[in-house]
């Protein structure tokens, strides 16, 4: 009897290792442990045991159950670990599904190359919160305490600072150069870097203006600043950006933070220069101020002016991307339109 258990627990064993699936391994549970499995057979014919052998032979075949139990539970937890959660296998042959991808927006993507330009430049990469205040949107920068930009018609004040002044009085910025000033008071002078960011006024929107829009600020400050560096400096970029030579002029302009300013325009490239909705029907597009720091910046930045110059431009991002696909009404950028937005992919 003992010699049979022997042969049982070997031949049961063997089976349990030899399973390769876990249906199969089912199967085995049923044939080494089941009613009708010899063990169970042993099991019943114990009683016409002699009493002494009862004992030896029924913890011998306990002990057999609880290994075949132990051994089964072992090799489910192995073939289920090893299974492939594939049901099928693959075939490789089958073209793939296209995936959808998404692109950068082309203000985005416009401003990214500029970043590249004026890295190569040897410029920095600055950015800032949108909120400012009348300190660095308006006070550090020149502007007369009656200016008219100042006024809730221009820019966007928010509640609950109206009778505040100074840094507590708080605003969504209408434009780059308050912080432009809060980088030179951190890093001081010499310095060149960008400043791209979002701005917001408080205006009619048309074919060219929106509320909300993308400027691009650069500045230079340094002890021997030439208004013809700034002039190479525009043209360098503007050529990086659409890949050729592009067409600009200056003319006057006056801005509280500049003395001189400028007023630079590019030729309009929607119509080549003969005049449309875009440049309003003169062939030119404004696109930048610029011009030399107001030396009262340059005091507000901690600098004196007396040792130190600074040239400043500001690009509008929107309207080079206009410029760039000959697109003519600015507020499509800012339509979340999918079939507009899809063709800059
Ligand atoms: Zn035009």
């Amino acid at each position: 009897m003992k010699e049979k258990l022997e042969g049982i627990k070997k031949s049961g064993l063997a089976k349990i290792m030899g399973a390769k699936n876990v249906t199969e391994l089912e199967e085995i549970r049923k044939e080494i442990t089941g009613k009708k499995s010899d063990l169970a057979e042993v099991l019943k014919s114990m009683g016409s045991l002699p009493n002494e052998d009862k004992k030896t032979i029924g913890m011998l075949a306990t002990e057999i159950k609880n290994k075949f139990a132990e051994e089964l539970e072992a090799k489910e937890e192995e073939l289920i670990s090893s299974m492939s959660v594939l049901d099928e296998p693959i075939d490789l042959t089958i073209p793939g599904k296209k995936v959808n991808e998404g692109a950068l927006h082309p203000i985005i993507q416009m401003r990214n190359d500029l970043n590249e330009a004026f890295l190569s430049l040897g410029f920095e990469v600055y950015s800032e919160d949108d909120i400012s205040s009348e300190k660095y949107a308006f006070d550090n920068l020149n502007f007369a305490k009656d200016h008219p930009a100042r006024e809730s018609m221009d820019t966007y004040w928010l509640e609950g600072t109206e009778d505040k002044s100074g840094t507590e009085r708080l605003c969504l910025r209408p434009h780059l150069t308050g912080g432009s000033v809060r980088y030179l008071m951190k890093h001081g002078a010499p310095a060149r870097f960008v400043y791209p960011g979002s701005v917001y006024r408080n205006e009619t929107t048309d074919a060219r203006h929106e509320r909300a829009f993308y400027q691009y600020e650069a500045l230079i400050v340094d002890k021997d600043i030439s208004f013809s560096s700034g002039i190479v400096m525009i043209q360098t970029i503007l050529e990086k950006v659409f890949g050729k030579k592009i067409n600009t002029r200056m003319r006057e302009g006056f801005f509280p933070f500049t003395e001189p300013g400028y007023e630079i325009d590019m030729e309009c490239l929607v119509c080549g220069g003969k005049g449309c909705k875009v440049c309003n029907h003169n062939g030119w597009l404004e696109i930048m101020p610029g011009g030399v720091i107001h030396p009262n910046v340059l005091k507000s930045a901690g600098l004196d002016p007396e040792e130190w110059t600074g040239f400043y431009i500001n690009i509008g991002l929107d309207r080079l991307v206009m410029m760039r696909y000959g697109v003519d009404d600015v507020r499509l950028f800012h339509s979340a339109d999918l079939r507009f937005l899809k063709q800059f992919k």
